[in-house]
C-alpha cells in the first residue's frame, strides 16, 4: 500500500484511472475516469456525451442542484451529475487538490457504497506533488446552521477535525458519535470502507419515487427492524456514523479547498453539510485562504496568510 502523503504542496494523480459500475439511483451502467490536472484546477467534473465534453463543473457548493439522498452538481445549461459525494470524499480524504473527473453517465458509480474502490483506484496510480503550495480555507470564527433537530457548526481549529453524531430511531443504529483529526491515513483506515445504509421500511417509497433503483446488498447496508440484512454484517464498529463522516468529508470538499477548522454535526446529512459550507463562504469575516509553507527538512507544515512573504514567518 502506498504511503499516505500529507503534502504541503498541491497534488494530483500520476496518471489517469478508470472505474466502472452502476448508478445507485438510475440503476444504469456508470463510469468515471480520473485524470491528472495542473495546479489550481481544484476538483472538477467533465461531463462527456458521445465522446465529447459538454460541461465542466467545479465541485463547488455554488453548483449544487439537489441534495435529496445524494449530492447533485450541475451547470446553467441543465447538465448534471449525481452521487458525487463518495468520490469527492476519496479525493479530499487522500489529499488530492487537483483532478478532472470525466463522467459519461448521470451518476458517479456507487461501487460498493463506500469510498474503498475509489481509494484503491487512486492508490493504483499514486499521487504526484505539484510546484505550488496547497491552499486551505481557514475558519476564523464559528458558523452554525440549525435545521429542526439537526445542527452543524464549523469552528476555528489548527487541523481538519470532524465530530459527527447521529441519532436514528432504530435499535440497530441508535445514537453514535465519533470524532477524529482527518489525515490521509485516518481517512483510509477509519472511514473509507464505511458503506452507505438504508432502512428496509423506506425502500418501497424510494423505488416508487424512481430513486435507489440500483441499490442492493452489494452497495448498501440494509437495516431491518431488528437486524442487518447483509449476511457479511458490518465492516467496522459504528460503520453508520463513520459513513456519515465520509459523507461530510465529501460535502465539505465543496468549499473548494481543504478546510482548517473543526466541524461538528448532529443528526446531519448532505443538506446540512452543504448549508454550513454555504453559510461559511457567505460571511467573508468567517474565513480566509491560507497556503501551506513547505519548510525544507522539516516534516511539519505551518500555514501563512496568502500574500505574505514566505520568509516572514520562518
Ligand atoms: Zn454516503
Amino acid at each position: 500500500m502506498p504511503k499516505s502523503i500529507i503534502s504541503a504542496w498541491q497534488t494530483t494523480l500520476r496518471r489517469e484511472v478508470e472505474l466502472a459500475g452502476k448508478g445507485v439511483h438510475s440503476g444504469a451502467p456508470a463510469s468515471v475516469v480520473l485524470h491528472p490536472a495542473e495546479v489550481d484546477t481544484g476538483l472538477r467534473f467533465l461531463v462527456s456525451k458521445h465522446g465529447r465534453i459538454i460541461a465542466d463543473i467545479a465541485a463547488d457548493v455554488g453548483n449544487v442542484k439537489n441534495l435529496t439522498l445524494c449530492t447533485v452538481l450541475g451547470d446553467e445549461s441543465g447538465v448534471s451529475i449525481g452521487t458525487v459525494e463518495h468520490l469527492l470524499a476519496a479525493l479530499r480524504g487522500l489529499g488530492i487538490d487537483n483532478c478532472y473527473v470525466e463522467v459519461g453517465s448521470k451518476e458517479v458509480p456507487i461501487m460498493d457504497g463506500s469510498a474503498a474502490e475509489f481509494v484503491a483506484a487512486i492508490d493504483e496510480v499514486g499521487l504526484r506533488e505539484l510546484s505550488e503550495p496547497r491552499r486551505f480555507i481557514k475558519v476564523l470564527k464559528p458558523v452554525k446552521v440549525e435545521e429542526g433537530e439537526s445542527w452543524g457548526e464549523l469552528r476555528p481549529h489548527g487541523t481538519f477535525h470532524l465530530d459527527v453524531e447521529i441519532d436514528f430511531d432504530s435499535s440497530i443504529i441508535g445514537r453514535q458519535r465519533m470524532a477524529l483529526d482527518l489525515s490521509p491515513a485516518v481517512f483510509r483506515n477509519e472511514l473509507s470502507r464505511a458503506r452507505t445504509f438504508g432502512f428496509m421500511r423506506d425502500v418501497e417509497k424510494l423505488w416508487k419515487a424512481g430513486l435507489a433503483l440500483g441499490a442492493s446488498l452489494d452497495n448498501t447496508v440494509a437495516v431491518g427492524e431488528d437486524r442487518i440484512l447483509n449476511t457479511e454484517g458490518l465492516r467496522y464498529q459504528h460503520e453508520f456514523v463513520r459513513h456519515k463522516m465520509l459523507d461530510a468529508v465529501g460535502d465539505l470538499s465543496l468549499a473548494g479547498h481543504p478546510i482548517l477548522g473543526a466541524y461538528r454535526s448532529v443528526r446531519g446529512g448532505h443538506r446540512l453539510n452543504a448549508h454550513v459550507v454555504k453559510a461559511l463562504l457567505a460571511d467573508a469575516s468567517a474565513w480566509t485562504i491560507v497556503e501551506a509553507a513547505p519548510l525544507r527538512g522539516i516534516r511539519e507544515t505551518y500555514y501563512r496568510p496568502m500574500g505574505l512573504a514566505l520568509a516572514a514567518g520562518v
